[in-house]
């Protein structure tokens, strides 16, 4: 990683933490990839960063105790006084084009996608779920197009919501010529459906990859933790933009992924963030595992 891309992936997480209102930690970044197969596509997740964040009650579980928080935890055995989140991405290959789903926020993204075989100029496509730096920040490197060659597709609302955010005006520059929108429910390319995810930002959608009879949900950032996010659905969380409608989605997609059995690929849960979402109770829980390659 160069010194600039150093600097800007953590100016992008200190951009997140202090709207946030606290700081992180950023260990250090290791790439890796899961490759994988949706019917006839090839599809691979990709590492970017992981994300330590304090227990502070500022995230999750907002308006509930830090105890309390630290009691969810606690039962899934792992520390209280933190909660960590991956920074993942996904490819998929098509006839004709390579698809990448954001773009990590400038961690081990560009190594993960070499060790997968792939060249930066190779990606044709960049769907965006959402414009926040932890999804967008890999779209710039050394101040220039990281995938050159790439149309980079998100939804009209999210566009003119990341145009307003004065803290992406480095990157809203770089990327204005490359952008083209379309309305939640568009297929953005043949075997990509977007899909309105509500609540997280204005404009935030989900993508669904479809072939033949397989099909893999990317859900964006509808769950953050493994743990909390899935246990507790209805505790608001810091980093959605309207809290109540986030909630809403959360609960409701949730119902709707256990229901159906749906394959899902989420980018903040534990690396490769591919698997299912089951009903436990009152409450869901995460199952992680990938599809065997046939
Ligand atoms: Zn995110």
């Amino acid at each position: 990683m160069s010194s600039t891309r150093a600097s800007f992936a953590l100016t992008s997480f200190a951009a997140l933490t202090v709207a946030a209102g606290a700081s992180a930690q950023m260990p250090p970044q290791q790439p890796d990839f899961k490759a994988f197969r949706i019917g006839a596509l090839e599809v691979v997740a990709l590492h970017d960063a992981e994300f330590v964040r304090p227990n502070d009650g500022k995230i999750f579980g907002v308006s509930h105790t830090v105890g309390e928080v630290g009691d969810v935890l606690k039962a899934a055995g792992v520390p209280t006084d933190t909660v960590t989140l991956s920074v993942d991405a996904l490819l998929i290959k098509e006839p004709g084009r390579v698809i990448l789903v954001d773009t990590g926020v400038g961690g081990a993204l560009e190594k993960s996608l070499t060790q997968a075989g792939i060249k930066s100029e190779d990606v044709t496509d960049v769907l965006i779920t959402h414009s926040h730096p932890d999804h967008i920040g890999g779209l710039v490197r050394d101040g220039k197009l990281a995938f050159p060659k790439a149309t980079i597709r998100m939804s009209s609302a999210e566009w003119t919501f990341a145009k307003k955010d004065t803290q992406l005006a480095d990157i809203i520059k770089v990327i204005n010529s490359h952008v083209q929108t379309f309305k939640p429910g568009a297929k953005v390319v043949p075997a990509v459906v977007s899909v309105g995810l509500k609540g997280h930002t204005p404009g935030h959608v989900g993508y669904e990859i479809a072939s033949g009879k397989e099909t893999l949900l990317d859900i964006g950032d509808t769950v953050h933790s493994s743990i909390i996010s899935l246990v507790k659905p209805e505790w608001p969380v810091g980093f959605d933009n309207d809290q109540k409608a986030a909630e809403k989605n959360r609960i409701e997609t949730l119902k709707k992924l256990a229901k159906s059995d749906q394959l899902v690929f989420a980018p903040h849960l534990p690396f490769p963030g591919v698997g299912h979402i089951q009903a436990d109770g009152d409450h869901f829980k995460w199952v992680p595992g990938v599809p065997e390659m046939k």
